[in-house]
Formats: structure tokens, C-alpha cells, sequence
């Protein structure tokens, strides 16, 4: 452990359901341990600007059941600098504070890797994120109440779809990741999904066009996972009134309702054991790892790996769905 006195914890990123729970998880493991611990407030930025508080055990109490973050989070592009992380680093001298828990997705925790390696400071990541698309662990915090989220609404916009025979296309949030839009299409018993790990296949519409609507259904659903690189649902829609007029087509994008929300009681169990893990691993003498969940037990993942690998998506799923879709 060495010289570690006092550890800074901070959200960074898009927020995910179940941060607070890992807040809570760090502060408490923490103080229960021995060391201080300092809240910083909107991600990197707040490292940079010195936005930072001391906190004891009652600073968590009451925030398991909350989405979103207490110490809220922000996207820095001036921590992307040398500069500005020079000046993050000197918040923390004058802080005192000696070691990082960094809760975020794939930029935060490249930006975690960055800022330990060039300061030399003790950095342990937990992954944050509804998307699920950290290399080397098997969920992150926030996805599985996203997807519970996803399926509520799936379930209600089947209503509407079965009384008017509609086409529906449901955009999950993802970002580069079928994880969401896959695996919520199984649960909320979807026709479709499609997703960005496919595009490269077969035109993925057309297949499921002539595969699905040569059932007796009437109804369909198909989850889209949001992408940049192609429009999202919107385009598909807009490719069935051309090419496919005698369907009745709607479309239904969530957005940001995936991301609220009380954390599930999974995300509450995950974030509180990867948050007494951090605490271990700094203990340890561990840096630039990511805690990491994988068969169930605890795993110390490089940063290195966590962030530049592409997580596979496992494509048995894409066969449970196609099958069950029938
Ligand atoms: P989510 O997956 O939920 O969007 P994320 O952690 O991937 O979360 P990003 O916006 O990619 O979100 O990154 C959050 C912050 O991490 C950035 O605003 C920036 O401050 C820091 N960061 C990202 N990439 C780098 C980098 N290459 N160098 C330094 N800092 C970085």
C-alpha cells in the first residue's frame, strides 16, 4: 500500500444507475480501512478546478437506491490536454490526495490510464456505463437496470403495436454496442435486433423482412441500437416506406429515460462489490487496472486491455433470438 493516505473517487462520463451505490461502496470500504476520502465533483473537470469535499460515512448514506451521481459527472475536454491534466495533478497535491477510483465508461478510463502513467499516481477504474462494452468483464454498472428499463417499455409499446398490427423500430442506446439492443430483444421477446457487431453481414432489414413477415404475425418489434455511423431506427424506418409501403411503420427512440431510474438490485450488488474490490486492489499495491467481474469472482483487468479491446458479443444470442422469434 505504501504511501496511500487518502483516495479521491470521481464520476466521469455518461452516468449509469448504480454509481452511487459504487460511491458509497468506495467511501465506505474506504474509511472502514483506514483512509480518507475526497469527493470529486463533476468528473475531471472537478480535479482540475479543485471542486472537492471531504467525505465521512453519512456523506453516502441514503444513495444506494439513486441513479444518476451524487458527485455528478461531466465530459473534459481539457483533461484530454497535458495542460489541464498537469493542473488536475496539482489539485491533487494540494489535496493530499494520493490514489484515484475512477467510475466511468471506456474515455474515462482511458483518461484514468493517461493521468496514472504520466503523474504516476495509484489509479483503479470500476466500470460505469450502461453500454456494457468494457473488454474483460462480464456486465458493467448500470446495464442491467438499463435493460430493465429497456424491456418496461418494449412491453408497453407492444400494446399499441398488437392492437394496430404495426412495425415498430426501437432505438436503445449503445453507442458502438449491441449489448443492450441485443439482449433486450431477447428479454422483451422482440422480432429483431440489429446491431452494429452485424452491419458488416448481410443487409440486415432485408433479411429480417423477408424472415419475419412471412409469419402469421401481424406485429413486430425490432430493437435498433443507436448508430452514428448509419441513422439508427429512424433510417430503417424511413428504408421500410420505401421499399416496404404495406407496412405500417413507427418508430420509438428512448434515449436519456435508459439512462435514470433506481439501480436494480443487481447493479446495487455489483457496484458495491466492485467498490470494497477497489479498495482492495489499491491495498494490493494495484494501479491502472479496471475491477472487473467475470464468472462471477472478482478480476483485475489492465486498463490497456479494458478499453482497446472489442468486447465479442456472443453470437449464440443472435441465434436464442432468431430462433425464439418464430
Ligand atoms: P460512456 O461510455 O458512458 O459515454 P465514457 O467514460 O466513455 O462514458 P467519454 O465521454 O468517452 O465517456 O469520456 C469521459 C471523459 O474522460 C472525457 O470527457 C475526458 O475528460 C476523459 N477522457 C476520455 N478520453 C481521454 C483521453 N484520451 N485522454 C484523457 N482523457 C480522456
Amino acid at each position: 500500500m505504501g504511501t496511500i493516505k487518502c483516495i479521491g473517487i470521481l464520476t466521469s462520463g455518461g452516468d449509469a444507475p448504480g454509481m452511487n451505490a459504487a460511491i458509497r461502496a468506495v467511501t465506505r470500504s474506504a474509511i472502514y480501512n483506514g483512509f480518507r476520502v475526497k469527493g470529486i465533483y463533476r468528473g475531471y473537470e472537478g480535479l482540475i478546478t479543485g471542486e472537492i469535499k471531504e467525505f465521512q460515512t453519512q456523506n453516502v448514506s441514503n444513495i444506494i437506491q439513486q441513479g444518476g451521481t451524487i458527485l455528478k459527472t461531466a465530459r473534459s475536454k481539457e483533461f484530454e490536454t497535458p495542460e489541464g491534466r498537469k493542473k488536475a495533478f496539482e489539485t491533487m497535491q494540494k489535496e493530499g490526495i494520493d490514489a484515484l477510483v475512477v467510475i466511468g465508461g471506456d474515455g474515462s478510463l482511458t483518461g484514468a490510464r493517461i493521468f496514472g502513467e504520466e503523474f504516476n499516481i495509484p489509479c483503479v477504474g470500476l466500470p460505469g456505463t450502461i453500454d456494457n462494452d468494457l473488454f474483460g468483464t462480464d456486465t458493467t454498472i448500470g446495464y442491467d437496470t438499463a435493460m430493465n428499463t429497456i424491456i418496461e417499455c418494449v412491453d408497453k409499446i407492444r400494446d399499441t403495436a398488437t392492437s394496430h398490427d404495426r412495425l415498430f423500430f426501437v432505438e436503445v442506446m449503445g453507442r458502438d454496442a449491441g449489448f443492450l439492443a441485443l439482449n433486450s430483444a431477447i428479454a422483451s421477446g422482440a422480432e429483431a435486433a440489429i446491431i452494429p457487431e452485424d452491419r458488416t453481414d448481410a443487409d440486415q432489414l432485408e433479411e429480417f423482412i423477408n424472415r419475419g413477415f412471412r409469419k402469421t404475425k401481424k406485429s413486430s418489434i425490432v430493437i435498433v441500437a443507436e448508430s452514428p455511423k448509419d441513422g439508427g431506427a429512424m433510417h430503417y424506418a424511413e428504408r421500410v416506406k420505401n421499399e416496404y409501403p404495406q407496412y405500417d411503420v413507427r418508430v420509438t427512440i428512448l434515449g436519456h429515460i435508459q439512462r435514470g431510474g433506481r439501480p436494480s438490485a443487481h447493479d446495487r450488488i455489483l457496484a458495491s462489490r466492485l467498490g470494497c474490490a477497489a479498495i482492495e486492489a489499491l491495498m494490493e499495491g494495484q494501479r491502472n487496472v479496471m475491477i472487473g467481474i467475470q464468472n462471477d469472482k472478482i478480476v483485475y483487468v489492465p486498463f490497456t486491455k479494458a478499453v482497446k479491446n472489442d468486447k465479442p458479443i456472443d453470437r449464440s444470442l443472435i441465434r436464442v433470438l432468431d430462433e425464439l422469434s418464430i
